[in-house]
Parts: structure tokens; C-alpha cells; sequence
């Protein structure tokens, strides 16, 4: 009887650890592996762009190769210190024939000057040069008050003409020159992201353009990418103010400190008022929340230029946007979806 027993919960036993090697073994067989982030920086569009990306179906690395080419690809392209590029093309000749992709990027700077009233111009390169933020190697200084006057006579987005049907830009006056500066970032973020999921749909990951910062897809396959804002009042570059979670989209930061110099005292940064010629003084740092990190480029300068206290702020929400702006003094406004992605999802 003693043996029944125990021959009875012998064969329980082997049972039970059966069942256990059976679920162990469907684990290893069904879980995915944690995915494992590899990233690369590339120095492109006058900043650094860091690619953070974990592969699922394609390795990390393979994926990081084809974003630095995509990156590399754009850059050479669309900067107008490039001298085959389009934009360098159509300064020198006032007129270019272009691609596809370059008409698109040609007319979405128009079109986006149109909505935001001309806040984004992308004919300010006359400005940019005399201010030196037309190049990192120029020499930067304050201009004279003749020098911008005369600048801002060839300053207006509509002196570039688009036309679609035989696919050529052109500059309807001598002295005027553009650059895609504002918005070319936030399309090359977009483009990595197109591209990395082209080969690998299910790739993780983001793209961080010097603090411009496009969502691959959520960290680990599950969770969001905690972003913090930075401070503009701070000269440490890692203090943040604010944090946003993002498993998709975009959040792009137009700050006062990104490229500046100082000058008796004064601080004159990168982005130009089109209607005054000056550094913009009514923000000290815009964010702005988009699905795409083109259309947070945009709104991110345009709204540093428009201000503080633009009462449209809440208006351009329309265009898909989320925005938080900081005044010099320190205050803030927000658009009313902003508060949403301050919370963990
Ligand atoms: P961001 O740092 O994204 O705000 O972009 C600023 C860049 O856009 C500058 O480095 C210039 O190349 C360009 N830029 C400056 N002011 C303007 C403006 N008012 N409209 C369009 N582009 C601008
Ligand atoms: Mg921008």
C-alpha cells in the first residue's frame, strides 16, 4: 500500500516537472528577445543626428547604415553650402529644375509660409548671412540697421515661384536666396524613420536631431520614450523643464540656444523675424508636438517668431499641432492638447 503510494507521487512528480519543462521550453520558443538598441551619430544639417534603433526582423546595424546613407543622401541634396545641391543650385542660377521629392519639400516651405503669414520665410538666407547662421564657419556679428534694411528687400517667400506642371522653382528676383533650414531637419527625421520602416516595419527606436526628435517606434515594443525639454534659461544642456512620453510622432524644441553668439552683453540667436530682420524676441523656447517632425520643424519656428503672446496660438492646432511656448520673462502657454502627452500612457 506504501508503495502504491509512493510509486503514485512519483509519477505525479515526473508530471508536474514535465509540465514545467513544457512551459519552459514554449517561453524560449514563443517570447521574443528582448530587443537590443544599437545607435550611430551623424554630423548632417549643421547638428548631430543620433539614431537610437533596435532591429526585428533586420540587424540594429544594418538599419543604422541605411539611415546615416539617407541622412548623408539629404543633406548633400538640400543644403545650400552643398554646391550640387538644388537649393545651392537654384541661389546661383535663380532657377532649378527638381525631382519629386524636391518639389514636395519646395512647395511645403511655400505653402507653410502662406499659413503662418510669412512667421516662416525660407527666402531669410540674405539675413542669415549678415548675421552669420548661414554656415557654423561664419563669422557671426551684428549688422548695421542699412544692412538689414537692404536684406529685408529681398526677403518674401513670394519671390519663389513653384511650378508644379514643369517641375521647376524659380527666384523672381536677383538677391534673393533661399534656405530649407527650418523645415529640411524635421524631413530628414521623417524620411529616416520612412525608410528604417520600409525595411523593418516592426523596428524600435527614435531619431534625435540635435534635441528635434522623431518616434520609430515605442521603446522596447511597449513603452514610451520619455523626452525631456529643455530649460532655455540653463546653460547646462541636460536640464529639462518638462518631460513628454512618445511611443509615436514627433516633438521638436526651437530654443534661443541652440546656435548663438553675444555681443556687448546681448544675445543674438538663429532664428530671424522676416518682418524686422532680427533675431526673434518674443520666445525663448518653442515645443511643438506633431505625427510628423517636418510639420513640428515648421510650427516650431514659425511660432518662435510669432511669439509668446500670439493670439493664434490655439488657431494652428488645425495643422495637427501641439504646441508650449516660453517667453524671455519665463512664462508659458500651451495649445490644450499639450497637457496629454505629459502624462505616461
Ligand atoms: P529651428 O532651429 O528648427 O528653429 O530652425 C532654425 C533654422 O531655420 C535656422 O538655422 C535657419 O536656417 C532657418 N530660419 C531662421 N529663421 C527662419 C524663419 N523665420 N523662417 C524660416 N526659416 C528660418
Ligand atoms: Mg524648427
Amino acid at each position: 500500500m506504501r508503495q502504491k503510494n509512493m510509486h503514485s507521487l512519483r509519477v505525479y512528480l515526473y508530471i508536474i516537472a514535465l509540465g514545467v519543462g513544457i512551459f519552459l521550453l514554449s517561453l524560449l520558443l514563443f517570447s521574443k528577445p528582448t530587443p537590443v538598441y544599437e545607435e550611430k551619430e551623424v554630423p548632417v544639417l549643421g547638428t548631430i543626428v543620433r539614431v537610437k534603433v533596435a532591429g526585428d526582423k533586420v540587424s540594429s546595424n544594418v538599419l543604422l547604415n541605411t539611415a546615416e546613407q539617407e541622412l548623408y543622401r539629404i543633406h548633400n541634396k538640400f543644403s545650400p553650402n552643398v554646391e550640387s545641391s538644388v537649393v545651392h543650385k537654384l541661389n546661383t542660377d535663380g532657377r532649378v529644375e527638381v525631382d519629386e521629392e524636391a518639389l514636395f519639400l519646395f512647395q511645403a516651405a511655400y505653402n507653410y509660409a502662406v499659413i503662418t503669414g510669412g512667421a516662416f520665410d525660407p527666402t531669410v538666407r540674405p539675413l542669415l548671412k549678415l548675421w552669420g547662421f548661414d554656415d557654423i564657419n561664419s563669422q557671426k556679428k551684428v549688422p548695421t540697421q542699412e544692412e538689414i534694411n537692404k536684406a529685408l528687400e529681398n526677403v518674401d517667400y513670394r519671390f519663389i515661384k513653384v511650378d508644379e506642371k514643369n517641375r521647376e522653382i524659380s527666384l523672381l528676383k536677383d538677391g534673393v536666396e533661399v534656405d530649407l533650414g527650418g523645415i529640411a531637419k524635421g524631413y530628414a527625421i521623417d524620411l529616416v524613420i520612412q525608410k528604417i520602416k520600409g525595411i523593418d516595419p516592426e523596428a524600435t527606436g527614435f531619431v534625435d536631431a540635435g534635441g528635434d526628435i522623431g518616434i520609430i517606434g515605442p521603446k522596447f515594443g511597449e513603452l514610451p520614450w520619455v523626452i525631456g525639454i529643455r530649460d532655455p534659461f540653463s546653460q547646462d544642456a541636460l536640464k529639462s523643464i518638462d518631460t513628454i512620453y512618445l511611443t509615436s510622432g514627433a516633438v521638436v524644441t526651437s530654443g534661443d540656444y541652440e546656435r548663438f553668439f553675444t555681443e556687448d552683453g546681448k544675445k543674438y540667436h538663429h532664428i530671424i523675424d522676416p518682418e524686422d530682420g532680427y533675431p526673434a524676441r518674443n520666445a525663448s523656447s518653442v515645443t511643438v508636438i506633431a505625427e510628423k517632425a517636418m510639420i513640428a520643424d515648421v510650427f516650431s519656428t514659425a511660432l518662435f517668431v510669432l511669439g509668446y503672446d500670439n493670439p493664434a496660438l490655439d488657431y494652428f492646432t488645425d495643422f495637427g499641432i501641439q504646441a508650449f511656448v516660453i517667453s524671455p520673462a519665463g512664462e508659458s502657454v500651451q495649445t490644450k492638447g499639450f497637457d496629454y502627452f505629459r502624462e505616461k500612457m
